[in-house]
């Protein structure tokens, strides 16, 4: 995919410097054995300390929070290749915000942009702990897609599915995801969790998301090059939630546990290409036995 010199997102969040410490506090600990010595006024004493230490910076309270995850922002190294990458994916994620605020004011709509973020092995995310062995995912809660960029490694090494637009692809369904959310489409399928037909309802998701990508795709022909679109179908036949979360042990379920088979992934992704309209893209009225 042609990216060189074209414009830049300005939704990517890059938090590569974040770094998650579980550098809880023994609060319940610490409050028995102040009382213990000090008593009441020990307590108070402790309390005020506290709210001192916390005006001035030296203490978040949110580590008391939630088993007292710390985030502290540091330094990080990014080889040459790497930011490369990340001036790539500023240009995909333009890219869908162009497809995408046309496809909305067709439908009479305004398209609300997703944040991309950008981070290493963890980070803290509207839906609970991202942990980068899960894969790229999208949070509705916070309405941000998350990657670590050595996912793509991954998808080269261990999915065999190289190319930049391998990449892209990654991308264009995370953001499908976003587009579902944004229609109520994701909150349709989760009203439907705990019911014996649920996994069904998520495999039309993740189909729909594909078909998405590769409705993004049909409207970013002009960028393509040759071998491409054969780079995205690889990446759909090879990368699967199934395939990704069985390496994790991850403490959130981004999507859904299955994205159907390979062959329907890139049937649907297909789908998209060829027709570039989302009114083609209903995976939910099709009888799950045609999908
Ligand atoms: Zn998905």
């Amino acid at each position: 995919m042609e990216y060189k010199g074209r414009r830049q997102s300005s939704n990517v969040e890059d938090a590569r410097g974040r770094k998650m410490a579980g550098a809880a506090i023994p609060i319940g600990l610490i409050i028995r054995v102040v009382t213990n010595m000090f008593g009441a006024k020990g307590l108070m004493f402790l309390a005020a300390a506290g709210i001192i230490a916390w005006q001035v910076g030296l203490f978040d309270p949110a580590t008391l929070i939630g088993g007292g995850t710390q985030v502290t922002e540091v330094e990080f190294e990014a080889s040459p290749e790497e930011e490369r990458l990340v001036e790539f994916v500023a240009v995909t994620l333009a890219d869908t915000e162009d497809v995408w605020s046309r496809e909305f004011q067709r439908l009479g709509r305004q398209y609300q942009a997703p944040t991309l973020v950008l981070f290493r092995q963890q980070t803290p995310t509207g839906c609970g702990v991202g942990d980068a062995r899960m894969g790229p995912f999208y949070c509705p809660a916070d309405r941000k897609v998350y990657i670590d960029l050595s996912f793509y490694d991954s998808l080269e090494q261990e999915f065999s599915a190289p190319g930049d637009f391998a990449q892209a692809y990654v991308i264009a369904h995370e953001v499908g995801h976003h587009v579902q959310n944004l229609l109520g489409i994701s909150d349709q399928v989760a009203a439907r969790r705990g019911q014996s037909d649920f996994n069904e309802y998520s495999v039309r998701l993740e189909l729909q998301a594909d078909f998405l990508a590769g409705l993004w795709a049909h409207h970013n022909q002009r960028y393509l090059q040759q071998g491409d679109i054969e780079e995205a179908m690889q990446a759909a036949n090879q990368i699967g939630d199934d395939a990704i979360q069985s390496r994790t042990q991850g403490r959130i379920t981004p999507h859904a546990f299955t994205h159907g088979t390979s062959e329907q992934r890139m049937r649907w992704f297909n789908r998209g290409l060829e027709s570039g309209r989302i009114e083609d893209g209903d995976t939910f009225e099709v009888p799950y036995s045609n999908l």
